[in-house]
């Protein structure tokens, strides 16, 4: 399948820094991709990029086959939602609705009847009439959604479209943003900074670090199979482990990496009985001291003193938990790909 939209060696820099280095990515129709990462990592301008608002110093971008690098921004049938609602405020809600397809020429019987159905989907049938002002954070992003929707752009391209509303409005917002995108079957790049909004709503997720893409992969490949210590870190509570570390731990691993990584479900808290019976079955086990335990609704996170290692580990909470300075073993009796070996940084 051949993709839909295609980025080549994007690159942009501001002054003599480099904020996308030679960027490749290729979008399927109808596919959810997520960009992802931290605060200045060019997330925001790469969707600039793509959408014309700022100038790429080189690259492609190929959407149904055509560069679309010398387009005018309106001409390049991309729409896009930023992070502050920016609607018009002397508009009602359903003349922002129409506002682009008015600059299109459209007919006020198509205006208004698109308009119309795109205000069902919202749910906001009842504030057609009412000023931006007027409504709630999470109202103004679904007008937002729905005035990027009305012209039926090719691409749709959101910019931390949660980031300024309450947890609770955030969620429910993400469920109705994915079913609108499938609905419509809307080749979108969503981004955000949040690891967790990014495994629930993609497709796919592209992690990025200092202007490149470090890693891609479905959300469970990103979140299981890490490859960089960047990675590990971004995408979880994962335990990094240097080389030392990881003998220290293991005795020998069975690679010649530097670092390793391991998930703290990974690990088991044994008490004494559960100790015992571990060294009778010929487990590996370790001795380690309770240096903090949080408590995280379903699961209790500790971090375990053991052999000159701290060690994130997470249990299911049975209302039982260890306190800070409590003895306690820890098994290793590990299946060895619990173990993952991580590759350089930019390798
Ligand atoms: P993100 O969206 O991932 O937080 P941005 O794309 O906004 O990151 O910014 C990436 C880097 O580019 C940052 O270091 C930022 O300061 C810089 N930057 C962004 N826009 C401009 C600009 N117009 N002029 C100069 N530097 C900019
Ligand atoms: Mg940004």
């Amino acid at each position: 399948m051949s993709a839909y939209l295609e980025l080549q060696g994007i690159r942009k820099q501001f002054g003599n820094t480099n904020v996308l280095n030679h960027v490749d990515l290729q979008i399927h129709e109808g596919e959810l991709v997520t960009l992802l990462g931290p605060s200045g990592c060019g997330k925001s301008t790469l969707l600039r990029c793509i959408a014309g608002l700022t100038d790429i110093d080189g690259g492609k971008i190929i959407l149904e086959q055509k560069d679309i690098v010398n387009l005018a921004p309106r001409n390049r049938e991309i729409g896009m939602v930023f992070q502050s609602y920016a609607l018009f405020p002397n508009l009602t809600v359903s003349e922002n609705i129409q506002y682009g397809m008015k600059m299109r020429g459209a007919s006020k019987g198509e205006r208004r009847n698109r308009s119309e159905e795109l205000l069902a989907l919202i749910d906001l049938e009842d504030k057609r009439d009412a000023y931006p002002r007027h409504l709630s954070g999470g109202q103004q992003q679904r007008v937002a959604l729905a005035r990027s929707l009305a012209v039926q752009p090719k691409v749709l391209l959101l910019d931390e479209p949660l980031s300024a509303l309450d947890a609770k409005i955030r969620k429910n917002l993400r469920t109705e943003i994915r079913d609108i995108q499938r609905k419509f079957n809307m080749t979108t790049i969503f981004v955000t900074h949040d690891q967790e909004e990014a495994l629930i709503i993609s497709d796919r997720v592209c992690l990025m670090n200092k202007g490149s893409i470090v890693q891609q992969g479905t959300p469970e490949e990103l979140y299981t199979t890490p490859r960089t210590e960047f990675v590990a870190r971004f995408m979880g509570s994962y335990n990094v482990l240097t080389r030392p570390e990881a003998l220290r731990l293991f005795q020998r691993v069975d690679s010649t990496a530097e670092r390793f990584a391991i998930r703290p479900e990974s690990f088991i808290l044994l008490d004494e009985e559960g100790r015992k019976e571990a060294l009778y079955a010929g487990k590996r086990i370790v001795d380690g001291n309770v240096h903090s335990v949080s408590i995280l609704g379903n699961i209790i996170r500790y971090a375990i003193d053991t052999a000159g290692v701290r060690l994130t580990i997470d249990v299911l909470n049975d209302g039982r938990s260890h306190r800070i300075g409590d003895q306690t073993a820890v098994s290793l009796a590990l299946d060895d790909s619990q173990l993952l070996h991580l590759e350089k940084e930019g390798a």
